[in-house]
């Protein structure tokens, strides 16, 4: 078996498009506000994307750069300003944010209105309680996305979340459950993950362990999202799962660059799109 292989970076391009000729048709160009603290240069490289992106579409971004040790009360008055702005429909803290913040304590101060991450717990109570009528995080947003572009049965399917965060695999539980998987999520203190990955019809994978899922881990034609970005012995940029392998196993996978990474900045503007719409219609 060779698996088939879900481009983001196809479906992302297609979905960034139809989001430009919404904002034509409309005449609207929505605001976000992006914040970003420190020099980390994968930061810096995702936030340039994302304005590279977001102009394409056609919205505005306006970047708010801080040094490493910006202090809390900073950003927490920059938040109260843009949270008070009407021309600001979105709000984007670019994490990880410098140690001596706690960045899910700060971004509880945004406007859940504006919360274009879906990382307020007002938004993420809401995925919780099963409604989604508030902001749901990109990345999970964007692996349902593709899953659902393949019309991948996903009901009464077990369905393993390997990592726990709440930025990736808390949400994504919530919404394969919703998709009436039977899910699991896997962490770095579970016991027996091969056992568990054996089990599982679809595994999304967000460690951050370069290349830790083998072949033999897998049941044959299960569905392999890769949501981890990693390096190699070598420095190539890679995802949690050995793609070279698993692909002959797996019935559908992301590979790593150009699966998920897309998909979440195509989410991400589609969120500041919906924010956008929802503050003045
Ligand atoms: P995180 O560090 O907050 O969480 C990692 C999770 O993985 C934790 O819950 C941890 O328990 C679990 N884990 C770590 N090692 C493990 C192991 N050996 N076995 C089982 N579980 C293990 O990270 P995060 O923010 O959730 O991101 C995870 C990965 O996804 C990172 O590589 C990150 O760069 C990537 N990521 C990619 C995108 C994208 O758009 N492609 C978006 C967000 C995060």
């Amino acid at each position: 078996m060779t698996a088939r292989i879900m481009n983001g970076q196809e479906t992302a391009r297609r979905i960034r498009k139809q989001l430009k000729e919404k904002l034509q048709t409309l005449q609207i160009k929505p605001k976000l506000a992006i914040v970003l603290a420190g020099h980390d240069n994968s930061s810096q490289i995702y936030v340039r994307n994302k304005q590279k992106y977001a102009s394409e579409v056609g919205i505005e971004t306006q970047l708010y750069a801080f040094e490493d040790d910006v202090s809390v009360q900073t950003l927490e008055n920059l938040i109260d300003v843009l949270n008070d702005d009407r021309s600001v429909n979105g709000i984007l803290f670019q994490l990880p944010l410098p140690k001596h913040i706690d960045a899910m304590k700060l971004l509880s101060k945004v406007n859940p209105l504006k919360d274009v991450d879906g990382f307020h717990p007002f938004n993420m109570g809401l995925l919780q309680n099963g409604d989604f009528d508030g902001v749901i995080a990109a990345t999970p947003k964007g692996v349902l996305r593709l899953l659902k572009q393949e019309n991948i049965d996903l009901t009464g399917k077990n369905a393993l979340v390997i990592g726990r965060s709440n930025i990736v695999g808390k949400p994504m539980a919530m919404l394969l459950l919703a998709e009436n998987c039977t899910v699991t999520i896997a962490h770095s203190h579970s016991e027996n993950l091969k056992l568990l990955c054996a089990e599982a019809d679809v595994v999304v994978s967000a460690t951050g362990c370069a290349k830790m899922i083998k072949k033999d881990w897998i049941k044959k034609g299960a569905v392999i999202v890769d949501v981890g970005i990693c390096r190699d012995e070598n420095g190539k940029l890679c995802g949690d799962v050995d793609f070279d392998e698993v692909c002959d196993v797996a019935s559908y996978i992301t590979p790593v660059p150009g699966g998920v990474g897309p998909m979440t900045i195509a989410m991400l503007l589609e969120n500041t799109v919906e924010a956008y719409l929802k503050q003045n219609m």
